[in-house]
């Protein structure tokens, strides 16, 4: 594949060949993969997201990024829809503001399977393409990562920017060119409850799921839209 001059070549820390990406969805992981691919990276992406709620969304999701890791041929890992674990440890947070405590919580868990198994699999870099939607905290998501990888010797976290050079345009380019599902929460259920709030007290229709794709009338145009109180992937 081509590379966007845009992009540059992208490298990896320490010298390092081969990456395992943990991804969350097909839109927020296009660019990222897309990238690391022109760049000649190799990679494997590690699709562990119990926080999505309910289960028809998680597996829309899912199969969405399935169906990009397949037209690339990339080795996709499907790991645990561990559930009750998310939830046991979001307990005393459902009350959290997005970009608080409990997304903290949600990103550590992510990560530090995606460590797991990047030690048990001889991937020394982890890296993660959560942080490429305006809505997250990068400085955040970078925080979980390191700390994740650093349970493990000789493990680094990635913290490269994937927003700049025009990656969160091509993040939208992408989607509308793959048509990806549009989801449009961050993906637990709290998330799902404060989106709808503000949308209700906003004058808004309520979330429909499953519904919407890029592309189509009405969906995403030039960028990113507002999705008021939410915060998340590049949804809505
Ligand atoms: S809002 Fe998003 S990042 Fe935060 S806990 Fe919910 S799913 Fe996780």
């Amino acid at each position: 594949m081509k590379n966007d001059p845009t992009r540059g070549v992208l490298e990896l820390p320490e010298g390092h060949k081969k990456v395992l990406l943990h991804s969350c969805c097909a839109p927020c992981s296009g660019e990222v993969m897309e990238a690391i691919r022109a760049s000649g990276i190799e990679y494997t992406i590690f699709f562990y997201n119990p926080n999505i709620h309910p289960r028809e969304e998680y597996e829309l999701r899912k199969s969405e990024n399935i169906r990009f890791a397949e037209k690339h041929g990339v080795p996709f890992v499907d790991a645990d829809y561990d559930t009750d674990n998310w939830f046991e440890r979001a307990k005393g947070l459902e009350w959290e503001p997005e970009r608080g405590a409990r997304c903290t919580m949600c990103f550590d868990m992510r990560f530090e399977r995606t460590a797991l198994y990047a030690h048990e699999h001889g991937f020394h870099v982890i890296t993660s393409c959560l942080g490429i939607s305006r809505w997250k905290n990068m400085e955040q998501i970078n925080e979980s990562g390191v700390r994740a990888a650093s349970r493990y010797p000789g493990m680094s976290y990635w913290t490269y920017n994937w927003r700049k050079k025009g990656g969160a345009a091509r993040m939208i380019e992408i989607s509308k060119r793959e048509n990806f599902y549009q989801q449009e929460y961050c993906g637990c259920i709290y998330s799902l409850r404060d989106t709808n709030k503000w949308r209700l007290a906003n004058g808004r229709e309520k979330i429909v799921r499953g519904v919407k794709f890029y592309g189509m009338e009405g969906s995403a145009a030039e960028g990113e839209p507002d999705r008021g109180a939410s915060d998340g992937c590049p949804q809505t």
